[in-house]
């Protein structure tokens, strides 16, 4: 539109300069719009009849279309739906599935916003849930499966105890029952592990921490494989094979094997709204560029820390898969080709003051509630992130006063091992030390007697 110098001066301050010169882009463009003018009468009523093109950032947009392309080809999948969190996209995707009466089988040992989501929230509609306490015990997935279960859900490293998902094991049992197995892969990333190679069906992640990298945004993303079998599984999710409201073709009449994501892009996330910006789209895609080359380095780095940390007499355990003393490495053999991913926790001998004084005395690793950072994190699982367990659930985890977790970075890692080893001069100070101390403060006897 070129606007004319007769027009005034709040319609030239709206519209003028408006028409951008086309251009082509090297990195992808931000397309930061609410919408999209129509070219015609004709492209308006198609769009909202059929979806064509692109009309309203909330049901479309340029530059989330690109970014789950390329998340979509990373996770092996057929198409990927980028939100605004990892937590809308496990809301998108279990609201995808499950309706009011129905049911979930779920890993015990689940980021705790799923468990919430999942115990709190869909509750209060009617969804109900039983949960696996050995994620790998096919015979207590099964035993949990009932007529109405809708779903399985774990992930492929799960905290606090880094415990590997045995992927094909679980996806067979649900394959089994014509139920997807959905998989959280936010710790190992797509380019350790790709469950939908090993049968999961659907894949969901926070883009929040790998996929972004940098902790500067938000995001979420689901992932499915395409090969939803309406003759198998159309009677368990009559939304995807049935007529609409207003009557038509179904979903699975109109995408075939992907009515399933079809059904989360124009029913689910629309709806419920958790759309992602176009700017922190563009930042996720961003990361995305440098995914294997950050997630190399930080896994080669999360090895020696783990075992050096594993040597040390102040640690009481390394829950690390990467090692050998943990009780999956065998299956990260089969799983985890390229690296054990990054975050892991170890527990000092002593309990939570030792765990205190230690992450106060760090100097590089910051402290703080995140992972997949390119910055090495550290937390303290028992006060926060698991602080809603019981005592016995959060010993069940892996979780005591003494146990830290690291979501380890791209740092040098001679500087990583320096700043573990001022946490554990800080927390087990070495007996000359106290002695020195207690001398100056004239509490020798103290020393002496003890
Ligand atoms: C962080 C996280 C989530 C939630 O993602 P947000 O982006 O913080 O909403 C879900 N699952 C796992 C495993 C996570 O680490």
């Amino acid at each position: 539109m070129t606007q004319s110098a007769d027009e005034g001066f709040t319609t030239r301050q709206v519209h003028a300069g408006s028409d951008a010169r086309a251009a082509r882009p090297r990195a992808l463009p931000i397309y930061m719009t609410a919408g999209f003018p129509f070219d015609g009468f004709d492209d308006a009523a198609a769009h909202f009849d059929q979806g064509d093109g692109f009309g309203y950032t909330r049901t479309g947009n340029p530059t989330v279309d690109a970014v789950e392309r390329k998340i979509a080809s990373l996770e092996g999948g057929a198409q990927a739906l980028l939100v605004a969190s990892g937590q809308a996209a496990v809301t998108v995707v279990l609201l995808g599935l499950v309706s009011a009466g129905e049911h979930i089988v779920c890993a015990t040992h689940i980021y705790e916003g799923t468990r919430g989501l999942i115990l709190d929230n869909l509750a209060r509609l009617n969804i109900e849930v039983d949960f696996v306490d050995d994620v790998n015990d096919v015979a207590e997935w099964e035993s949990k499966i009932r007529p109405t279960t809708r779903v399985l859900f774990a992930e492929s490293i799960a905290n606090a105890r880094n415990d590997l998902l045995d992927i094909a094991s679980i996806a067979r049992v649900a394959d089994g029952h014509g139920i997807p197995l959905v998989v959280d892969n936010t710790f190992a990333t797509p380019y350790l592990l790709r469950p939908i190679e090993h049968g999961a069906a659907i894949v969901v992640h926070s883009a929040s921490k790998f996929l972004a990298g940098q902790g500067s945004v938000l995001g979420g993303v689901i992932i499915d494989d395409g090969r939803f079998d309406a003759v198998r599984s159309g009677a368990l999710y009559p939304h995807l094979t049935g007529t609409g409201r207003l009557g038509g073709s179904s979903l699975a009449e109109r995408h075939g094997g992907l009515a399933r994501i079809a059904y989360l892009r124009e029913t689910v996330a629309p709806r419920l709204g958790p759309t992602p910006s176009p700017l922190n789209a563009f930042l996720v895609g961003q990361g995305l560029e440098t995914l294997s080359l950050r997630v190399q380095r930080q896994s080669e780095n999360a090895l020696i820390v783990a075992e050096w940390l594993s040597t040390r007499p102040e640690v009481a355990s390394v829950d690390y898969v990467g090692l050998p003393s943990h009780p999956h490495h065998a299956l990260a053999g089969r799983y985890l080709a390229r690296g054990n991913g990054s975050v892991f926790t170890f527990t000092l001998r002593g309990g939570i003051d030792e765990a205190r004084s230690f992450v106060e005395a760090l100097r590089v690793i910051t402290h703080m509630t995140h992972l997949g950072d390119v910055r090495s994190l550290i937390l303290h699982p028992g006060t926060t992130s698991h602080v809603r367990r019981t005592p016995e659930e959060r010993e069940a985890h892996g979780v005591l006063p003494g146990t830290l977790r690291l979501s380890i970075g791209i740092e040098d890692s001679a500087d990583l091992i320096a700043d573990l080893s001022r946490g554990l001069d800080a927390s087990h100070p070495p007996l000359e030390t106290v002695e020195a101390v207690r001398e100056e403060s004239g509490a020798l006897d103290v020393v002496v007697a003890a």
